[in-house]
């Protein structure tokens, strides 16, 4: 079983990130090489690199079930203001460096949304960002993320994901798929095998290379993209566990996405990582009812 979640890539960058993954018990984790949200971005310090393969090594983490994800901010999609079109497409070539000189060999992607545009429109931008930003030197792999079609986003069905594959020169590029997204765009992940078979027939099983496992706040195709912590939300826990163990997925990293548990203590809101308990109860293969109360205890 190759799990883990995202964490934190802060001061000591891939060493804290790899520490965080180790301390929950995974075997792999995703990281930001910056604030999710922002683009700002600290120079990469090769020391953190050297002890943090020293302790991966030690704790059998290997570098190919390490996953980068790109900021939200970025979008290929929407060339309308050509400024931030061109700023996502330099900003996205530049993490690419980044991920290369920490060894990181993916990199998801949202693939945008077209906003005021067709999708069509937005599906074409996509694609000629991609063949600027892939060239013959890129060692990591962009993923796209399958979307919950949440406003005007593209990639919610697995035919727009086969456009942008087939669109791009390169053969450096992958899927990512996210439970959570496949569920509130309509895919039933209680049907996996179902599933499975028409990503096959569409897009092709290898090109998977990484899976999000979240739960959904939300019902099937409500096309909203909240996550929900496993076995607590739509999915449920047996449809999760499934896909987790699924045979035809076995090498590949899953990664947990679900949100943190808050806790009130007087005026603060606190929270907590609910990795430790969730990646447990996965390897255990028996929900429990209780994590949410069992984590706040825990961190009391
Ligand atoms: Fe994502
Ligand atoms: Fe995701
Ligand atoms: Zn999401």
């Amino acid at each position: 079983m190759i799990l883990g979640s995202h964490v934190h890539f802060g001061k000591e960058q891939l060493l804290g990130a790899a520490r965080e993954a180790i301390s929950y018990g995974a075997n792999a984790f995703m990281l930001y090489t910056g604030a999710p949200q922002n683009t700002v971005r600290k120079a990469i310090e090769i020391d953190y690199i050297n002890d943090a393969k020293k302790i991966m090594e030690e704790n059998n983490i290997s570098i190919e079930n390490v996953i980068c994800h790109a900021p939200y901010i970025i979008n290929l999609a929407n060339k309308e203001k050509i400024d931030s079109w061109n700023f996502s497409i330099s900003f996205l070539k530049n993490e690419i460096k980044r991920c290369e000189s920490l060894g990181i060999k993916y990199i998801v992607i949202h693939p945008g949304s077209s906003v005021n545009l067709t999708k069509e429109e937005g599906i074409n931008n996509i694609i000629e960002a991609l063949n600027i930003i892939i060239t013959n030197d890129t060692k990591c792999m962009i993923l796209l993320e399958t979307m919950a079609g949440k406003g005007s986003e593209c990639g919610r069905t697995l035919e727009e994901v086969k456009l942008i594959l087939d669109g791009v020169n390169s053969q450096n590029i992958g899927v990512c798929i996210d439970t959570c997204h496949l569920n509130d765009a309509g895919y039933n992940m209680a049907e996996f095998d179902e599933f499975l078979l028409g990503f096959d027939k569409i897009i092709g099983i290898n090109n998977i290379k990484c899976v999000h496992v979240n739960d959904s706040k939300n019902v099937l195709g409500a096309h909203k993209d909240r996550h929900e912590n496993l076995g607590f939300g739509t999915i449920g826990f047996s449809a999760l566990l499934n896909i987790i163990n699924h045979e035809k997925l076995k090498n590949i990293p899953k990664i947990l996405e679900t949100p943190y548990v808050s806790r009130e203590e007087g005026e603060k809101q606190l929270v907590f990582p609910p990795y430790n308990f969730e990646i447990e109860m996965i390897k255990k293969g028996i929900f429990n009812p209780n994590l949410i109360e069992d984590i706040r205890e825990y961190y009391k």
